[in-house]
């Protein structure tokens, strides 16, 4: 790979262009020639890579697992999972396909009724893989949520989802659930995976449940508009909202499998999100099972030198990451990589966050080759605006979109309308001409907020970017305030909410402050209740407080006390300016603003 010829115009664009010469193909790529394999594309036609049931319809469980298990790769490794004490656990698409049918057929003995919900609150064990496939082969709608996660996020969306099972673990469940199990009157059954054999009153027992199930189970006639998957998200306001994914997503998933990540054959991939969030589900589980490959699962969590040893141990070849964890191997320096053989390894790709241009050098450097900055979000599904195998890569973009995918930067006119903008590198927001499989097809319970998300015929993503005169697309910002903190969006207002259970918290605002590594990190400024006075030990007690209720990558890092916080004359915090102000910013319009004198000093003794 060669840098050479720098690009104008901005300062991300002046990184030199990473040119793909045919010599750095191990392989041959899927995308060999982007424009003509664009001009050729179609859904339709992309739906033969598909096998789709036998009786007709698709589901995702299926494409995935039980095709290789009927097929050719019945006796190759689906899933190499690797525990945290270095234990492992290999099952075959055979094996896997036995044990998902088992417990599909289980769950379905459960008497659930039809499209019910299933939650799973688990780490990266091998029965999350085997819940997750189990249910969407019974046609049940699969919920995971993130293990880290408190009782309060828990609740919120086990109410919201109305979730009828939860597979969770005894520790986790006597940790996170045992106290609002009384608050979820939807919820029927929970799965306990217990290791050791022990039982927990009230609920079921994996490999008792799993011992009731039948692996002849028939995988029954799924609609591709059928609701598979609800995953999370945080918005500005309010609650987070429940992205609805159906199973005709599962094309996306094997297109973008096929051509942004290039999955070939003999491939062994690791994804190292956690299927809590969509990106550990549409690819830490999806996608490389419909294209057969070695599916790596690891179930530790981020240190630079273990990961290493993994893909050179393993012989990784094809690897999707975060700009977390790449900024954090960049802390440590590319010599610890170098001492680590990874000639194995054949792509690398990123997504979550904007990667810095630095980010994808820093793979040439560690790894012999760019990483490879894609977007998408948990309501696009799957991977929409990619760096493929055989493109050039302009560090600090994110690429080009997908072969039937139409991105635009757009402009939102004042009657509603969007104006596509033509002109290269102006800023605008990023809109997807809607259609592709695996768009939401709503939010939970919350019509009007889908139906703004569209203006015409187009999708506006809420982010902000720009588009160059070669296609390439070159992330701005966020539209809005959302947290973004080691690859998590985290909503303010559940924080907030959180925070002010607290008996001596009044009112509390949270921002996201620059972190080097996890990009952004959660600062409070909280207004104590009249007469409560601020202490040191009080703030560690309200930080102690979050961290239990919220879990730790959602729980603010830092608190300032205020005598009031900044509002809008309609009584809305104005946590932009906060966020100015915090970080010595120009403080923008400020004609809203309600009068706040003291909002922007701390209180004198109470230094974070
Ligand atoms: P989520 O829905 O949690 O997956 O978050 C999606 C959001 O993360 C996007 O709307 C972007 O703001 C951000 N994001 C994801 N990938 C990228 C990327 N490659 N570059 C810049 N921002 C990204």
């Amino acid at each position: 790979m060669q840098a050479s010829q720098r690009e104008s115009g901005s300062v991300l664009g002046s990184w030199p262009r990473i040119r793909k010469r045919p010599e750095d193909f191990p392989v041959r790529p899927h995308l060999l020639d982007y424009a003509a394999t664009r001009a050729a594309f179609s859904w339709e036609a992309a739906r033969a890579g598909l096998s789709g049931l036998p009786g007709g319809g698709l589901n995702i469980a299926f494409e995935a697992v039980h095709r290789h298990a009927i097929g050719a790769r019945a006796h190759k490794t689906a899933l190499r999972w690797i525990g945290k004490d270095g234990s492992r656990r290999t099952l075959t698409y055979a094996e896997l396909s036995q044990e998902v049918l088992r417990f599909a057929s289980a769950l379905r003995a459960l008497g659930l009724k039809e499209g019910a919900r299933v939650f799973l609150l688990l780490g990266r064990v091998p029965e999350l893989y085997i819940a997750m496939l189990g249910a969407l082969s019974a046609k049940y709608v699969v919920s995971p949520l993130f293990s880290a996660f408190g009782p309060e996020p828990i609740a919120t969306r086990m109410r919201m989802g109305e979730g009828a099972v939860l597979v969770t673990t005894p520790e986790l469940y006597r940790r996170r659930v045992a106290s609002i199990r009384g608050d979820l009157p939807s919820l029927e059954h929970i799965v306990v995976v217990a290791r050791s054999g022990e039982t927990i009153p009230g609920t079921i027992g994996w490999s008792e449940l799993l011992a009731r199930g039948d692996p002849r189970f028939i995988v029954p006639p799924t609609d591709p508009e059928d609701l598979a998957l609800l995953h999370f998200t945080s918005g500005t306001t309010g609650r987070p909202k429940g992205a609805m994914h159906v199973h005709a997503a599962v094309l996306t998933h094997y297109v973008t499998g096929l051509y942004a990540l290039d999955l070939h054959e003999d491939d062994i991939f690791w994804c190292t999100a956690d299927p809590g969030w969509v990106t550990g589900t549409s690819y830490g589980v999806i996608a490389p099972l419909v294209h057969g490959v070695t599916n790596l699962v690891v179930e530790a969590e981020f240190d630079a030198e273990t990961w290493y040893r993994i893909l050179e141990a393993e012989k990784v070849s094809v690897w999707y990451t975060a700009p977390t964890a790449i900024r954090m191997m960049m802390k440590l320096g590319p010599e610890i990589a170098k001492k680590y053989d990874f000639s194995h390894l054949r792509f690398l790709a990123s997504v979550g966050e904007p990667l810095n241009p630095e980010g994808v050098m820093f793979g040439l450097e560690a790894f012999g080759r760019p990483f490879h900055d894609n977007w998408w979000q948990t309501e696009t599904g799957g991977i929409m605006i990619a760096n493929y195998a055989a493109m050039d890569v302009k560090p600090g973009s994110m690429g080009r979109p997908l072969p039937g995918i139409e991105a635009a930067i757009v402009r939102r006119e004042p009657d509603g309308s969007v104006r596509v903008i033509e002109e290269p590198m102006v800023e605008g927001e990023l809109a997807l001409k809607k259609g592709w499989p695996s768009m939401f097809r709503g939010y939970l319970g919350e019509d009007e907020r889908y139906r703004k998300c569209f203006a015409g015929e187009w999708y506006l993503t809420g982010d902000l970017a720009k588009k160059d005169d070669e296609g390439y697309f070159w992330f701005v910002g966020r539209a809005d305030d959302v947290i973004k903190s080691a690859g998590h969006l985290i909503g303010p207002f559940e924080v907030e909410s959180t925070l002010m259970e607290h008996p001596a918290v009044a009112e509390a605002a949270v921002i996201g402050k620059p972190d080097p590594v996890a990009g952004e990190m959660v600062k409070a400024f909280v207004v104590l209740r009249p007469g409560v006075m601020p202490s040191e030990e009080l703030r560690r007690a309200i930080l102690a407080h979050a961290r239990t209720r919220l879990g730790p990558v959602v729980a603010p890092k830092e608190i300032d006390f205020r005598d009031n916080l900044p509002r809008t004359r309609s009584g809305k915090i104005m946590r932009r300016l906060l966020k100015a102000r915090e970080l010595g910013l120009p403080e923008g319009d400020l004609s809203t603003l309600e009068s706040d004198e003291q909002a922007s000093a701390p209180l004198p003794g109470v230094q974070p």
